[in-house]
């Protein structure tokens, strides 16, 4: 195989290594699935059956793949955070995505049985992802990143679930219950939720307003508010890391990380006290 007269090909190949000691983010999104969705006769304007199977295959990824740090998944689609220190296939943007999104959906598809057990048997053209990988350089802008996508979350479901009220309850249709919507604000779909359909948009599943999180668990910080000054220093000075860490300082962390519980919650990631209550994520 070596030194044959066709291996100049080789050459040709670009390289595509991601910036170092940058955030990568690789997002997957399924393909069509607005169309899938309906052939499947997922529920709307959330199937708790379709988000499950989401979060159960990204869950399957990151113990796959210890080098996750955390993923956020709403919808058909699920984002996947490597630390900044990651050094995963010389960082290479086409291996990290292909092998995100075919360990995704190979999950996805082999899982289907067990949350669509009543509906009908997967049959072609079967589930398929797209992905794309962006570096962040900074944790402020990984933040901002995981921010946009919950906020995403937050508006879309707001919208749809009142959308669908209005055709399911309201007995409307699509064309109407859009136009009803049109150029209203928060305020006014919590209004109409709550006066026309009794529906405390407060009350409606976590799992719906705030999308998925999944990440390693280790012993959480305190809160905030119940820290002292001296504590909160203390704190600092144990949690100040350097700005590279050495080979044996990863080795042990990868260890740690394969042997970690893995966990999905629904929780707020905007606000900084995910964040502070759990330092090893981003430090
Ligand atoms: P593309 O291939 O461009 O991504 P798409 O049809 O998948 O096209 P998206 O913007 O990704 O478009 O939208 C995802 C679609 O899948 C939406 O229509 C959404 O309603 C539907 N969908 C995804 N997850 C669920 C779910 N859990 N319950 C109900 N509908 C869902
Ligand atoms: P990497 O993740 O870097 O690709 P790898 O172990 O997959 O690691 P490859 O260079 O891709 O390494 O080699 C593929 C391996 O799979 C070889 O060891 C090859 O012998 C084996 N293999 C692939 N297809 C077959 C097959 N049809 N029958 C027997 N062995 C196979
Ligand atoms: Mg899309
Ligand atoms: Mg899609
Ligand atoms: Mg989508
Ligand atoms: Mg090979
Ligand atoms: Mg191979």
């Amino acid at each position: 195989m070596a030194n044959s007269k066709f291996e100049y090909v080789k050459q040709f190949e670009q390289p595509d290594s991601l910036l170092p000691n940058t955030w990568i983010v690789v997002r997957l999104d399924g393909r069509g699935f607005t169309k899938f969705s309906t052939k499947y006769a997922f529920e709307k304007p959330n199937d708790m059956r379709a988000l499950d199977l989401m979060n159960a295959a990204a869950r399957s990824v990151m113990s796959e793949l210890p080098d996750i740090t955390i993923a956020y998944g709403v919808s058909d689609e699920y984002s996947f955070v490597f630390h900044k220190s990651c050094t995963l296939f010389e960082r290479r943007a086409s291996k990290l995505v292909s092998t995100i999104v075919s360990t995704f959906t190979a999950y996805y598809i082999y899982f289907w049985p067990i949350y669509f057990k009543d509906s009908k048997p997967l049959t072609p053209p079967l589930p398929s992802f797209d992905g794309r990988a962006v570096t962040y350089p900074s944790v402020q802008n990984l933040r901002d990143y995981m921010s946009w996508r919950q906020v995403d979350c937050h508006i879309n479901n707001l919208y749809n679930t009142t959308f669908w009220a209005l055709i399911n309850k309201g007995g409307m249709d699509g064309t109407t219950a859009e136009l009803m919507l049109k150029g209203t604000f928060s305020a006014d779909k919590n209004e109409i939720l709550f006066q026309k359909f009794g529906i405390n948009y407060n009350n409606e599943p976590e799992m719906f307003k705030k999308g998925s999180v999944i990440f390693r668990e280790y012993e959480m910080v305190e809160p905030e508010t119940t820290k002292n000054g001296v504590e909160k220093e203390a704190e600092k000075a144990n949690t100040a890391v350097p700005e590279v860490k050495s080979k044996s300082q990863l080795e042990k962390e990868k260890k740690a990380r394969t042997k970690a519980k893995i966990v999905v919650e629904h929780l707020d990631i905007i606000r900084d006290e995910f964040w502070e209550r759990r330092p090893w994520l981003l430090s």
